[in-house]
């Protein structure tokens, strides 16, 4: 892998040169103390140390209201493309983000081919950064605290400069647009990366073991953990709202009132709903709330490997901040193996 360095006091440089060439640049921005991704006019407004964003990027990829085509008797069915081919750069992801592509990839690039979300990856460019643990954060006990594919450049911060890696034939020509910009990287740039990974590994304050999690699952199937987390559930959906993995979506038709136009639109959905689960002629097979958040689990830790060879969770830590009354998934999951929870 080619790898190069960027003095910071070039970035903002770097970053005008990324505007200017690639699309338009999203970046983490403050809102409230917390960090929104959004669209980049003053590169000041950009804050690239920070702990996590509320909604993940799965936001740029499957947008909570995505209209997919309109309908009228005249035109017949006619494809949405707005804004679809639209070039991005999403500057300074973090390795647990740019992971969580990589499991909506399985979804929505392999047995069912979805255009949509398939275009719009090709047009969004992933520059990632580093970060360190704060809390919430249990990525690396998912594997997904270091990625080696999955973005153009991805960006270590040594101190006074970048270590700059480079990830794709896009990611390469970004650097060449910019070539005057970066510099070769040194012995001793690759020395304070091995002293800063080592630190963040030692960062990280919680950890659960996903190795044979999903045989304890089955082993718990009918444990009482479930019950007491559906009394203090109360089927919000912010976990799965606010999770990068969580791909659930509702289709629903917009008819025109007085018409028979009207729109076809894939809306976020939420296995925590209660009608999610809820069918023709009125039979809802998840009814209870211990059995929706049950199924939550169980998807993600134990179905997901089944079919795909990996739980769908990131160890992001955002379900553990959204969730208004405490559910904890790493004291969850630490429960079902019988870990006590240190805290
Ligand atoms: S389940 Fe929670 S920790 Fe895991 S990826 Fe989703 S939001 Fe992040
Ligand atoms: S955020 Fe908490 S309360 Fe809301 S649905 Fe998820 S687990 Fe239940």
């Amino acid at each position: 892998m080619k790898i190069l360095k960027l003095r910071k006091d070039k970035l903002d440089h770097f970053a005008a040169v990324i505007r200017q060439k690639f699309g338009e640049v999203h970046a983490p921005v403050e809102q409230n103390g917390k960090y929104v991704f959004q669209r980049i006019t003053d590169w000041a407004d950009a804050r690239l140390r920070y702990s996590r964003t509320i909604l993940p990027l799965k936001k740029y990829f499957l947008p909570p209201r995505d209209t997919l085509f309109h309908y009228s008797p005249g035109k017949g069915y006619v494809a949405n493309t707005r804004d679809l081919e639209k070039r991005m750069v999403l500057f300074g992801v973090h390795a647990c983000d740019v992971y969580a592509l990589g499991i909506l990839d399985l979804v929505f690039n392999g047995k069912y081919n979805d255009p949509y979300y398939q275009t719009r990856r090709k047009n969004i460019a992933i520059i990632g950064i580093d970060c360190m643990p704060d809390e919430h954060c249990f990525c690396r006990s998912m594997r997904a605290d270091f990625v080696e594919e999955g973005f153009d450049l991805f960006l270590h911060d040594l101190g006074e400069c970048y270590q700059t890696a480079v990830g794709t034939a896009l990611g390469d020509n970004m650097v060449l647009a910019a070539a005057e910009l970066f510099e070769p990287i040194t012995r001793e740039d690759f020395d304070e990366y091995k002293r800063l990974s080592a630190n963040k590994r030692k960062a990280f304050r919680l950890d659960v073991e996903i190795r044979d999690l999903p045989e304890m699952l089955d082993m718990e199937y009918e444990s009482e953990i479930w019950a007491e987390l559906g009394d203090k559930c109360l089927s919000c959906g912010s976990c799965s709202m606010v999770c990068p993995t969580c791909y659930c979506y509702d289709v629903v038709d917009t008819v025109e009132l007085g018409s028979t136009a009207g729109s076809r639109d894939r809306v976020w959905d939420s296995c925590l709903f209660s009608t999610h689960a809820l069918v023709a002629g009125g039979e809802n097979f998840r009814e209870e709330r211990s059995s929706r958040i049950k199924f939550r689990y169980y998807h993600k830790q134990r179905g997901f490997v089944a079919e795909h060879g990996r739980p769908s969770c990131v160890g992001c830590g955002r379900c553990i901040t959204a969730c208004p009354v405490g559910i904890d998934i790493v004291e969850v999951l630490n429960r079902v193996r019988g870990v006590q929870y240190a805290g």
